[in-house]
């Protein structure tokens, strides 16, 4: 069981000044979207938590596998937390709350986080056109990234296959949307990397228009994991796309990969944590609510199981909504 493995980690929950209020910020398992499409609007699911732990110390809470105990820890605040719907912290004191935060993340468990596993990982096909996708209704998790962000060996990761996402790096799949059935329930997909610096201005703009397309009126779309290189300064171009995701309410979770590569010097210096708390700060204002978001290595497998689960809680409240 994942939370039994739980290790110590730099990360502290802040409790909120008492001068701010609980009960005023919304929670969203997904963005809400304010002219929300037919198909989207049965996974849209707000609500305001009350807590009591406004007046609480900081403590510790599972953040990374890092052995660096010098370091200074990165700090999260509550209202910064991912809190699925149906879900009440009102009655966790912060030991118990810790416990129920997945390691490396800001993402609080759920009642819906259940059959995790992937047993069986299968392609199923490659699609130029939204229409085209697998027309069976089964949810879906789009995996999105600038080219070289690590989203084939995060893919393969995830499904335990060492070459399953080679699929999509066949000549005349790089730009295509690539399903894969997972255990005959679900679907991963892969979808073109976005930012390669040698292809042409034109055909950018093609990747974004379909890509753009499939987020807006894929129905099963449950959420866009959004990879980041957690080893580099935010890029404008991760920025741009989070923001574009940000502000037309596509549900979102960022994926923090590379999470294994610290203190590199040609990197300035920077820790994986401060790279990702200033992604954060820089997207903030594109989002009502904080995106849930997970540190991963596909080195370490870091994130993998707790990836894996925050899929399956957001799969099973949709599934049920
Ligand atoms: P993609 O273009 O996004 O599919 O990226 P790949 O999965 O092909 O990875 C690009 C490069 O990053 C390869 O050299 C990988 O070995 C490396 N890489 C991918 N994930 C990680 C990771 O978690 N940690 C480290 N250190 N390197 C990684």
């Amino acid at each position: 069981m994942i939370l039994s493995q739980l290790p110590r980690f730099h990360l502290s929950i802040l409790a909120k000044s008492p001068s701010s209020s609980l009960s005023s910020p919304h929670f969203n398992l997904l963005n809400h979207r304010s002219n929300p499409p037919v198909s989207l609007a049965k996974t849209l699911f707000s609500f305001a938590p009350k807590s009591n732990l406004a007046t609480v110390e900081p403590i510790p809470l599972p953040v990374s596998d890092s052995s660096d105990l010098d370091e200074a820890p990165v700090e999260i605040s509550l209202d910064k937390l991912f809190i699925p719907p149906e879900t009440d912290i009102s009655g966790d004191d912060p030991s118990s709350l810790t416990a129920r935060i997945l390691k490396g993340s800001n993402i609080v468990l759920s009642k819906y986080a259940r059959d995790a596993q992937v047993a069986q990982a299968d392609y199923v096909k490659s699609s130029v056109r939204t229409e085209d996708c697998p027309a069976d209704g089964l949810p879906e998790f789009a995996l999105v990234g600038r080219s070289n962000v690590g989203k084939s060996s995060l893919l393969n990761s995830l499904v335990r296959r060492k070459r399953l996402a080679l699929t999509s790096k066949k000549p005349g799949k790089t730009q295509c949307i690539n399903h894969f059935r997972i255990n005959d329930n679900w679907y991963l997909v892969d979808l073109p990397g976005y930012g390669y610096a040698s292809a042409p201005h034109e055909l950018k703009q093609d990747w974004n228009k379909f890509t753009k397309d499939y987020f807006l009126n894929r129905s099963t779309l449950v959420s866009v994991f959004l990879l980041v290189d957690a080893s580099i300064p935010p890029k404008q171009i991760d920025l741009d796309y989070a923001s574009w995701l940000g502000q037309n309410q596509v549900p979102m979770t960022m994926v923090f990969t590379k999470c294994d590569k610290r203190k590199k010097k040609k990197n300035g210096g920077k820790r994986p944590e401060e790279n990702i708390k200033e992604f954060q700060d820089l997207i903030q204002g594109f989002f009502e609510t904080t995106p849930p978001w997970i540190m991963t290595s596909s080195v370490t497998n870091q994130g993998r199981d707790e990836i894996l689960l925050h899929m399956a809680q957001l799969r099973n409240y949709w599934l049920k909504h």
